[in-house]
C-alpha cells in the first residue's frame, strides 16, 4: 500500500492555497505608483536622432510618444494595480536632477507634469524611456538599471522580456542587448526600483523605420504595460524580493 506522508499532504495543500492566492485580484486598483519618464525634451536637449528619407526624427519626441502610449494604457484601465505619473507631457526641458526630485518626493509636495501629487515617500517604480543612437555594431534594445540595485535588476529582467516580446510583434528583427547596469543620474539617485528602457538605435535605418510607426509606439506601451501588470502581484510581498 502506498503511504502518503502528512508532510507531503500539508505541503501540497499549502502549494494549492498559494496558487489560489496568486492572482492580482488580491490587490486593489491603483495600489502602486509608477513615474513614467520620457527622456530629454526641449529645444536644447533633443537626445539622439536619425534621418529617414530626408526627414530627421528626434529622440525626445519619440520618447514622449512611447510614454504617452503607456500612460494611457494604465490610466484607461480603472482596475490597473498602478497609478501612473509622468515627468513631462510636452516638449519641455527637464533636468535629470528634477526627474529624481519628482520620483523621490523628498519635499512631500512634488507634482508630476499633469499636476498630480506624487505619493508620500515617492513612487514605487521609476521607468525612463529612451532611444539609443550614435554608432551601433550590435544594435537592439536594452534595459538599464543601477549597479547596486538588486530590485532594479529584477525589475529590468521582467520588463525587458515583456518589452522584447511586444516589439518583436511589429519589428521581427529587433535584437535584444539584454539588461545592463549603468551609472545614470535617474537610476543612481532614485530611491525606488528604477530602470531605463532603450527602445532601439535611431541611427539604424530599419530600426528607425519601425520606431516611428504607431504600431511600434503601441507595442512599446503594450510591452511595458504587460510587465507592470505582472510585477504587481509579486511586487512587495513575495516573488521578486522588493522591499
Ligand atoms: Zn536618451
Amino acid at each position: 500500500m502506498k503511504v502518503v506522508s502528512s508532510h507531503f499532504l500539508i505541503s501540497n495543500i499549502i502549494s494549492i492555497f498559494c496558487l489560489i492566492m496568486l492572482p492580482s485580484t488580491s490587490y486593489a486598483a491603483r495600489d502602486f505608483s509608477v513615474l513614467i519618464d520620457p527622456g530629454h525634451g526641449g529645444s536644447n536637449d533633443n537626445g539622439t536622432n536619425g534621418t529617414l528619407n530626408g526627414t530627421t526624427y528626434y529622440e525626445d519626441n519619440l520618447n514622449l510618444d512611447y510614454a504617452n502610449n503607456l500612460y494611457s494604457k494604465i490610466d484607461n484601465n480603472s482596475s490597473h494595480p498602478f497609478r501612473s505619473f509622468q515627468t513631462r507631457i510636452a516638449d519641455v526641458e527637464l533636468l535629470n536632477t528634477d526627474r529624481v526630485k519628482m520620483a523621490n518626493n523628498v519635499s512631500g509636495t512634488e507634482k508630476d507634469a499633469n499636476d498630480d501629487y506624487i505619493p508620500s515617500g515617492g513612487v514605487d517604480i521609476f521607468l525612463s524611456i529612451h532611444c539609443n543612437g550614435g554608432t551601433a555594431s550590435n544594435p537592439g534594445t536594452e534595459t538599464l538599471y543601477y549597479e547596486t540595485s538588486d530590485a532594479g535588476m529584477k525589475l529590468a529582467t521582467i520588463v525587458h522580456q515583456f518589452f522584447m516580446k511586444s516589439v518583436r510583434g511589429v519589428f521581427s528583427s529587433a535584437n535584444s542587448r539584454w539588461i545592463k547596469y549603468k551609472d545614470i543620474t535617474v537610476l543612481h539617485n532614485t530611491v525606488m526600483p528604477a530602470i531605463l528602457v532603450e527602445t532601439d538605435f535611431m541611427c539604424v535605418q530599419d530600426a528607425l523605420e519601425a520606431m516611428i510607426t504607431s504600431d511600434y509606439k503601441n507595442a512599446v506601451g503594450t510591452g511595458l504595460n504587460d510587465a507592470l501588470l505582472l510585477v504587481d502581484p509579486g511586487f512587495k510581498n513575495y516573488c521578486w524580493g522588493f522591499t
